[in-house]
């Protein structure tokens, strides 16, 4: 916590506004929209995953569509097309950002459009902070006419040609989950340029109410709105979020530095233009049993380290889903370790986290 999140906290209980709505919600809708940008509107909702469930009903997903999704992901990226009934088309990615492949994608889309099935959605994943390739993405999107769910959970504060990650998706989400770069202990936004989408988002996640006197629904709701307790955390911590970014990518350089003379190792450059929050450090290390070798010496010395995200066409729950892939996020998930990243790591800890690396390695 950044120190100011008890005062907005204290000011909810002072003013007796324990609800999912209140002066909190309202300035830490505020607040994101002063980061992300002028022209976008925002919707703080209950959690990252309710962020993208209404964000694909907004895009007109239903039962019986495709909707295809990043592979290379935390399965809460997909989990919501099957929430609607509709069925996930993973897509590998490329090794620039780790993010979705653009050639991959538009064989995707050409694929299910042959086969009479045109997606009715894309979603895109900025994944450990680095932005993916939203100008390719962009472009094939907007030529098959398909919107573009951008997943933001991990990139608040990355940025691509300056442009806040967030803003590039017909509508974008973000979460405050206790493990992202700041947090509501739970919650997060679907953001958009378009205030349709926060304005239909905002009625949905708060039970589909009609205008009226009496309880009156035409519509299927959803308790989805975040608490005005909750949100007070979040003013706090949106003035503390720079600071966050900064010891992230601190961490990073951190381990690139000290770890760059093993040539074996490999770290995610940023290309000309993108700018990543570094929500974790991962490396790549040459094969399965040395990305085995560091963890459990790690472990040992008593530190977490984890593989990188397994791809989702890889989870058993999606095992049937069809996907178009080409090994890269297989590679990534053999090969891949996160080093410790929280915002709080100390020298010393960093110290010894690189220290025991390099006894491995060498
Ligand atoms: C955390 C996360 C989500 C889900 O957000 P919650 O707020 O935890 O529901 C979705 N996508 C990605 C890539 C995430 O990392």
């Amino acid at each position: 916590m950044g120190g100011t999140e008890q005062d907005f906290v204290k000011e909810a209980f002072d003013t007796n506004w324990i609800a999912p709505l209140g002066p909190n919600v309202n300035a830490f809708e505020k607040a994101i929209q002063e980061k992300l940008g002028e022209d976008i509107h925002v919707a703080a909702l209950s959690s990252g995953t309710a962020a993208i469930h209404l964000g694909l009903e907004l895009l007109g997903v239903g039962k019986g569509d495709e909707v295809i999704c990043q592979s290379f992901t935390f399965s809460a990226s997909a989990n919501p097309i099957s929430y609607l009934g509709a069925t996930p088309v993973f897509v590998d990615s490329e090794v620039e950002t780790w993010n979705m492949s653009p050639n991959l994608l538009r064989k995707a889309i050409e694929t299910r459009i042959d086969a009479g099935k045109k997606p009715k959605a894309i979603i895109a994943v900025h994944l450990y902070g680095m932005p993916y390739k939203v100008t390719e993405i962009r472009k094939i999107a907007d030529e098959f006419k398909i919107p573009v769910l951008e997943d933001s959970a991990e990139a608040l504060g990355s940025t691509f040609n300056n442009i806040a990650c967030g803003t590039f998706g017909d509508i974008g989400i973000l979460s405050f989950n206790g493990n992202k770069i700041i947090t509501t202990s739970g919650g997060g936004a679907l953001v958009s340029k378009n205030k349709n989408h926060t304005d239909r988002a905002i009625f949905l996640a708060t039970q589909a109410r009609d205008e009226a006197p009496h309880y009156q629904h035409s519509n299927i709701g959803y308790n989805y709105r975040m608490s005005n307790v909750l949100a007070g955390i979040g003013r706090g911590q949106m003035q503390v979020l720079k600071d966050r970014v900064s010891a992230r990518r601190a961490n990073f350089l951190y381990y690139r530095e000290h770890l760059e003379q093993f040539a074996e190792i490999e770290f995610l450059d940023e290309p000309v233009g993108y700018f990543s929050n570094r929500w974790l450090s991962c490396i790549l290390t040459p094969s399965f049993e040395t990305r085995e070798q560091l963890r459990l010496a790690l472990l040992e010395e008593n530190v977490e380290s984890r593989p990188l995200w397994k791809p989702l066409h890889l989870q058993p729950v999606f095992s049937d889903t069809p996907h178009f892939v080409d090994g890269t996020s297989e590679t990534l998930f053999d090969r891949g370790l996160c080093l410790p990243s929280g915002s709080n790591l100390t020298s010393e800890e960093l110290e010894r986290i690189v220290t025991t690396i390099k006894t491995v390695l060498s």
